[in-house]
């Protein structure tokens, strides 16, 4: 049953929200894949997080059968053009579908899916229309030579036939394929989505048949990797050529690891044992790899005969593309005590099973104590990362600003990379920082409220082009404006019809200067940031501001002072907190119980001046982060 030219081997791809996950249950429901009873929203978002925020961070792949009846072609001709329809096999299909996560920080993850399959359906949001992930999922999907299916999703809102045939084009107008083609389907109501899998049968392209290797067993592209408390360390995969077994050797190229499969299978969605994955098909592969570091997406896996490995003749068996994640992002969390070092180290160790992308290291702070370094794929990973520490792992920790990495030159003529104003030595030459090239999307009408965020965030370089009635715009932008809450902002000048995407770009020279913040005279350490030039008159009085209205009063005056090249550029004060004595007099209290209450209150104080400093939440942060 497993003829590669009954496989098709395919992911959906949008703009978040667009209904990728919905969609995807419609086919676990069309193809019986999950029982009815089982069902639920969304169903392949399996974390907490997903579920909650309604966003799909992981890939997930799963293995349908299908088997077009009679009934459903002729449902089908009525959809597409006459001149493609084929006669369908009623035979059994097996159908591989990736659903993906639409957001630009996982764009790496998602061209390694793009990788795994041979067809992407693309999905628009009739009520939204193209928006930036639309166009940036489009051209990957493209570049991966992939047979693309345009799908007009959420009919059941847009019911006017008029504007439905205007969305219709314009999603045609971008694929280069006529107005027809583009099907009509709502993953909410299923209606269209047995034409649409029927489509898939039909013009996606089965894998295509091996050519045999010499020195190999089998060879698969690892497109993901996540940890299974029984299994391991796991990799997602889709062999290419040859054959799979659970009883093989396998080779990670990469990182030149070796090791004995422990198990592999299908995604049903669960993991079912097998015993093996032929050519073209997608599966896991229990690794039995102890450090889970070793498992890297794009990577190839060898299914190798015993006998030495000889890793030179090996290495030119990697398929191409492969490239290390690169973190963009970086915070470090600082634990107050060590219990909770430990909790933070264990908590981060095991995030990070099942999220390869993410970089840890161990960070040491003079006042903030021992702590790790995190390193992300952008602003959403960020927070996801920040959020599910302290809800799926309820870690108490102190955190840095989040930071890009900057590129220092030193005296010496090296160049160095640091994340921390703290490490940047003394007598440096010159300062670079990395820039992004932004694509936002948005009505027309827009335009000015839009350009007007270009002095605040930094753009340069715009141009704009027209998707028909709305405008992209395209500009550089220094990344770690992205840091600061520039969604926000072009959500609220763009009443929320603005949509963005970016790739990084190169790094570019840099004028910012160090600034601390001082609270009752010592430097807080996690507060140092770089800021540009022109602004930092402003932004430091700005700083001072917020963390006077935002850090807790004690019970004595604190001044917040902000440093930079060496002098004071902006102060104010936070006013001690007052207990009045008096008050417990009038309750009858006597004057030994105030001269007791005013010696614990002198004990508190000192307590309180040794640590108040030291301790500022993610919250404050967070303010901090906002611009005006
Ligand atoms: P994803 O981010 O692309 O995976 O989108 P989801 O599948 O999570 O859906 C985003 C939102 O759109 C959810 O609130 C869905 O209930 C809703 N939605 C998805 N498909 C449809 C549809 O066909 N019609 C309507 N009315 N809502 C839909
Ligand atoms: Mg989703």
């Amino acid at each position: 049953m497993d003829e590669l030219s009954n496989i098709r081997n395919f992911c959906i791809i949008a703009h978040i929200d667009h209904g990728k996950s919905t969609l995807a249950d419609r086919f676990l429901e069309e193809t019986k894949t999950v029982e009815r009873r089982k069902m639920q929203a969304q169903y392949l978002d399996q974390l907490e997080l997903e579920r909650e925020r309604g966003i799909t961070i992981k890939m997930a792949p799963v293995r349908m059968m299908y088997r077009p009846t009679e009934n459903k072609i002729s449902n089908l001709k009525s959809q597409i053009s006459n001149s493609e329809t084929k006669i369908l096999d009623f035979s059994f299909y097996i159908l591989n579908l990736i659903d993906t996560p639409g957001h630009s920080d996982f764009s790496y993850e998602v061209s390694r899916a793009l990788e795994a399959v041979e067809g992407a359906i693309l999905l628009v949001d009739a009520t939204q229309g193209i928006q930036a992930q639309t166009l940036a999922n489009f051209y990957s999907a493209k570049k991966a030579n992939l047979t693309i299916i345009g799908v007009l999703n959420k009919i059941d809102v847009l019911t006017d036939e008029a504007e439905r045939a205007v969305m219709r084009k314009e999603l045609a107008e971008l694929l280069e394929v006529p107005a027809e083609e583009i099907f009509l389907v709502s993953g909410k109501t299923g209606e269209g989505v047995r034409e649409l899998l029927n489509a898939v049968i039909q013009r996606v392209p089965p894998p295509r048949a091996s050519e045999g290797m010499r020195q190999v067993l089998g060879r698969a592209l690892v497109f993901d990797s996540f940890y299974d408390n029984h299994k391991g360390a796991v990799a997602s995969v889709r062999v290419f050529d040859g054959m799979f077994k659970d009883t093989e050797n396998i080779y990670l190229v990469a990182t030149d690891t070796s090791s004995k499969v422990k198990e592999l299978g299908y995604f049903m969605p669960e993991l079912r044992p097998q015993k093996e994955i032929p050519s073209g098909g997608i599966g896991y592969i229990a690794t039995g790899v102890k450090d889970t570091d070793k498992i890297k997406i794009g990577d190839t896996v060898l299914s190798l005969p015993p006998g030495p490995v000889r890793r030179n003749e090996l290495e030119d068996l990697m398929l191409h593309g492969y490239k290390e994640p690169n973190p963009v992002i970086f915070i470090s969390f600082y634990a107050e005590d060590t219990n909770e070092y430990e909790t933070l180290r264990t908590s981060l160790q095991k995030l990070k099973l099942n999220d390869s992308a993410l970089s840890i290291e161990p960070d040491q702070n003079e006042i903030l104590g021992r702590g790790f370094k995190v390193g992300c794929l952008g602003r959403l990973h960020f927070e996801i990362t920040a959020e599910r520490l302290s809800r799926e792992f309820g870690v108490k920790s102190t955190n840095t600003f989040p930071s890009v990495r900057y590129r220092v030159r030193t005296k010496k003529g090296e160049w160095i990379y640091i994340t921390t104003p703290e490490e940047l030595p003394q007598d440096h030459l010159e300062i670079e920082e990395p820039m992004i090239i932004m694509g936002i999307i948005f009505p027309t009408k827009y335009l000015s409220a839009v350009m007007s965020l270009q002095r605040k965030f930094r753009f340069s370089d715009m141009h704009t082009e027209t998707i028909g009635d709305r405008i992209k715009l395209s500009a550089r932008m220094p990344l770690v404006e992205l840091v600061s809450d520039f969604d926000d902002n072009l959500k609220s000048v763009s009443e929320g019809y603005a949509s963005f995407s970016y790739e990084f770009e190169a790094y570019a020279r840099a004028d910012v200067v160090r600034v601390d913040m001082l609270v009752s005279g010592n430097s807080v350490p996690g507060l140092s940031r770089f800021i540009p030039k022109e602004t930092v008159e402003r932004e430091a009085r700005r700083m001072v501001e917020k963390l006077k209205e935002l850090l807790p009063r004690q019970q004595f005056t604190q001044p917040v002072q902000a440093s930079a090249e060496g002098r004071i550029i902006a102060r104010s004060d936070i006013p001690a907190m007052r207990k009045e004595l008096g008050n417990f007099g009038k309750n009858g209290g006597d004057r030994t119980r105030k001269m007791k209450l005013w010696k614990k209150q002198q004990r508190g104080k000192k307590r309180l001046k040794e640590r108040s400093e030291a301790t500022i939440s993610p919250d404050v942060f967070k303010e901090l982060l906002k611009k005006e």
